[in-house]
């Protein structure tokens, strides 16, 4: 669905994209996630062709957005961070407005009538823009990306400046939408993107740092992972039967213990998930696992890991 090559994007001295590199496919729903200023507002505006970049390639659906922007653009839907609503509008007024601007051709009632449905607007469509809160805006903005029916639907930062309400509708709105659609959202929310996204792209300084699925991301990138885990067995056994678990790096006995069971911490090697060794170990010694928890490697920690790491690294 989206191929990109090598995009650069050059303010002056400063790179907002910087040699970026990726392929998204058809029905994926990905996060771009990162701080401020690391480069996502500009990633999306480019994939949209709202803004050129400064050397690189970029195609959605085949076409390539600089030489044939009509037939790349048709094939996406987008919410700006400031979605373009006309505050002095109906919302109906307004998503006509649009219909016509994308030069739509599905039928013009039908659609729109759908839309309106999808993001539950059918209360207010004969209101003005400017005396709806923000959260109904919100949606306005989300239904005019939704307009022609796009194959790609692109949101930048979808959630900002919404109550936590609005927070989880828009979120459910935007899985339900990846259901028939490629979704790609940008934020800096990492529960967001945790309760949105099968796959995560981590940007910093105009660079990826970590593009995987989100349960790995949290997992399998980190450096060595820490498994608490409750083992019924013979104490010393247990304890020297987890160290020689292929993956195994340390273990500490904690002292503690959870019903007859006693509670170990096993740090991982890099790069490996332990968790699938420790359970086969274990039940070949016929020794119950009451509890198996992975500890600090929750999406945040890795995430500034991650972040801190490219940074030293002055990548
Ligand atoms: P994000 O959306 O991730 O917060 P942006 O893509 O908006 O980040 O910005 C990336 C970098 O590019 C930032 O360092 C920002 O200051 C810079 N930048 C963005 N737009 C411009 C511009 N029009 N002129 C100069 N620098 C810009
Ligand atoms: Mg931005």
């Amino acid at each position: 669905m989206i191929k990109i090559e090598n995009l650069v994007k050059r303010y002056g001295t400063n790179y907002a994209l910087n040699d970026v590199s990726l392929e998204i496919g058809e029905g994926e729903i990905v996060g771009l996630l990162g701080p401020n200023g690391a480069g996502k507002s500009t990633m999306m505006n480019i994939l949209t062709g709202y803004l050129a970049a400064t050397s690189g390639v970029v195609e959605i659906g085949g076409y390539d957005i600089e030489e044939d922007p009509m037939r790349a653009k048709a094939l996406i839907g987008f919410l700006p961070e400031q979605p373009p609503v006309y505050p002095d509008m109906t919302v109906m007024e307004y998503l006509e407005f649009v219909y016509e601007l994308k030069g739509c051709t599905l039928e013009k009632e039908k659609h729109l009538g759908e839309i309106l449905d999808t993001v539950k607007l059918r209360d207010v469509k004969g209101r003005l823009i400017k005396n709806l809160s923000k959260g109904y805006r919100q949606r306005v903005g989300i239904a005019q990306a939704l307009i022609g029916n796009p194959k790609l639907i692109i949101f930048d930062e979808p959630t900002v400046g919404l109550d936590p309400k609005q927070i989880l509708e828009v979120r459910n709105l935007i899985r339900t939408l990846g259901k028939k659609h490629t979704v790609i959202l940008s934020t800096h929310i990492l529960a967001e993107v945790q309760s949105v996204c099968e796959r995560v792209i981590i940007i910093n300084r105009g660079k990826i740092i970590a593009d995987d699925r989100t349960e790995n991301i949290a997992t399998t990138l980190e450096n060595g992972m820490t498994i608490e885990i409750s083992v019924v067995g013979p104490r010393r056994d247990v304890a020297r039967e987890l160290e020689g678990v292929v993956g195994a790096r340390k273990v500490h006995d904690t002292g503690e213990r959870d019903a007859d069971a006693y509670i170990f911490r096993v740090e991982s090697k890099p790069m490996v998930d332990i968790r699938k060794n420790l359970f086969y170990m274990c039940a070949k010694k016929s020794w119950p696992i009451l509890a198996m928890k992975t500890v600090g490697s929750d999406l945040e920690t890795v995430f500034i890991r991650l972040v801190e790491n490219a940074d030293a690294q002055g990548v």
